[in-house]
């Protein structure tokens, strides 16, 4: 099956930062390989900018050397290569200074849409966001992109908001939370509203509970000092898992409109319970030594000996609605695990009574959603065992990856950046936080952070390489309940 690509016009694409380690690792493979699918329209401009004195040949070659690392598992093609970089050029400004701003605003076309994407540390927004419209260069057609994270709080958060909105309308700022712009999140929309089958299920009558984990493999790295500052709540709870929580649960909408999408997700976020203290456990990894994978714990890395941040957080809610009223909701998040996996998966309950005796066991369905690695859906169906020898049940996956249904191109879906660069190009806001959103993210999320700092509380040490801390898996064992396994 060969996929659509739906042509845009010329655009003007700022990236402010652009030679920063998002801009190389995401945002500039991503570039290419739209321009590689046809996306890149003749005419089209990317414009990289940043305080270190370089030319567009100089930057050229950063890009090159970027998207030749940075391209894999795809293989980068010279020949078109080498065409996509006639589009970038570069100017110099230092966001807080005066030079360059006239010359970056001599390189944009007038009727064209325009995207300031800002690449850059959040204290940095307000004052690009000043001059863009000072010398300018905000036009109808202009929209900004604002990376995570926003605002460490809600009332920083809200001084964000308050800053951009004093230049720019709502329409015009894309919040990126770039779990959004995966296939399978997206697919997890098909799947819910675009089937009879689920819909009818998806209710605190029929689903036992839902777990959401995001565990990586990897430690804080060179993040140290933002990550201290930040830890898994405010790092991947408040934004990615609450993201996914919000698709997983919401009303289905009158259309898939971006506020009618973001109004849903909203309405969840405001109809979630604060959490009890002993539904929360923080914790933090230890060093690994004697393998050649040795890495120190996480107080080593971030240089802080007495550190009271989580690398790790699991924490169990519930939502007070109709649809969800005793479901609960276990999120778990963490640096360190055994294996780099972000699923969620849906446990719907047991039949109300087994026709096969007991050994047949106990069995219910569950609906698997993979985002990372290998997005797929699998649904797990129980069936006889086959052969003879009595009724024997069994639990098997129906598989949904998609290679197999839709061929290569089905397997091959684009990287959530190249999707969400070019939904910024077409004005579709979907796939982005609005500001209300992240509001009332940290409205719930802040209490939450307040309650362990006033109990003093420390995170229980884990293992590098384990499932998290025991009082993790206890948090489910409580409930009867247990985490699916983090596999890779
Ligand atoms: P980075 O590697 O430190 O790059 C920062 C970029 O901004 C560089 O190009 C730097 O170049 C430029 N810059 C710094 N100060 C500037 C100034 N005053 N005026 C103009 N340009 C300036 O940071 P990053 O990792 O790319 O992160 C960029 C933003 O994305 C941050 O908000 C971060 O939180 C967010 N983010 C990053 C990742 C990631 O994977 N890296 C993931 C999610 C979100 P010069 O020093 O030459 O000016």
């Amino acid at each position: 099956m060969v996929s659509r690509v739906i042509p845009v016009d010329p655009f003007d694409l700022v990236i402010f930062g652009g030679t920063g380690d998002l801009a190389r690792r995401k945002i500039l493979p991503a570039l290419y390989r739209r321009y590689c699918a046809g996306q890149i329209p003749e005419g089209a401009r990317i414009i990289g900018s940043a305080r270190t004195e370089h030319d567009s040949e100089d930057y050229r070659a950063i890009a090159a050397g970027a998207i030749r690392e940075f391209s894999a598992p795809r293989p980068c093609d010279e020949g078109r290569l080498s065409d996509f970089l006639k589009r970038l050029e570069y100017v110099t400004i230092d966001a807080r200074g005066k030079n360059g701003w006239t010359d970056l605003a001599g390189h944009l076309s007038q009727d064209r849409v325009r995207a300031f994407y800002f690449s850059v540390g959040p204290s940095l927004f307000g004052d690009l966001a000043e001059r863009i419209h000072k010398y300018g260069m905000a036009t109808a057609q202009s929209r900004i992109v604002v990376e995570k994270p926003f605002g460490h709080d809600l009332e920083t958060a809200r001084d964000l908001n308050r800053t951009l909105a004093s230049h720019f309308d709502e329409g015009q700022i894309y919040r990126i939370d770039h779990y959004l712009g995966k296939e399978t999140v997206q697919n997890l929309m098909a799947v819910r509203f675009g089937n009879m089958l689920f819909e009818p299920l998806w209710n605190s009558q029929y689903v036992d509970h839902i777990q959401i984990t995001v565990a990586e493999t990897v430690g804080v790295g060179g993040r140290g000092e933002y990550y201290e500052k930040s830890g898994a709540m405010r790092d991947m709870m408040q934004n990615h898992l609450m993201q996914l929580l919000c698709l997983i649960a919401m009303e289905p909408p009158a259309k898939f409109d971006p506020d009618a999408v973001r109004d849903e997700k909203l309405k969840v976020i405001r109809a979630l319970d604060d959490v009890l203290p002993h539904h929360i456990v923080r914790g933090q990894y230890d060093a690994a030594e004697g393998h050649e994978d040795a890495h120190p714990s996480y107080r080593e890395a971030v240089g802080n000996p007495r550190s009271r941040t989580e690398s790790y957080i699991a924490l169990k809610t519930h939502i007070s609605n109709w649809r969800w009223a005793g479901t609960p909701f276990y999120l778990r998040t963490g640096k360190r695990l055994k294996a780099r996996s972000s699923v969620i998966n849906v446990l719907f309950k047991e039949t109300p009574h087994s026709i096969f005796g007991e050994e047949a066991g106990r069995h219910a369905n569950f609906l698997s959603i993979r985002l990372q690695p290998n997005e797929g859906i699998t649904l797990q169906v129980t069936i006889k065992e086959p052969g003879p020898g009595g009724m024997r049940l069994v639990d098997v996956p129906l598989d949904m990856t998609f290679s197999e249904a839709l061929g290569p191109e089905g397997g091959d879906p684009p990287d959530a950046y190249e999707r969400l660069i070019m939904d910024v190009i077409r004005g579709n806001q979907t796939l982005f936080m609005r500001g209300d959103e992240v509001e009332a993210a940290w409205a719930w999320t802040d209490p939450i952070i307040a309650g362990w700092e006033a109990r003093g509380e420390v995170p229980k040490p884990y293992d590098s390489g384990s499932a998290g801390p025991g009082d993790g898996e206890m948090l489910m064992h409580r409930d009867d309940r247990e985490w699916r396994g983090i596999t890779p």
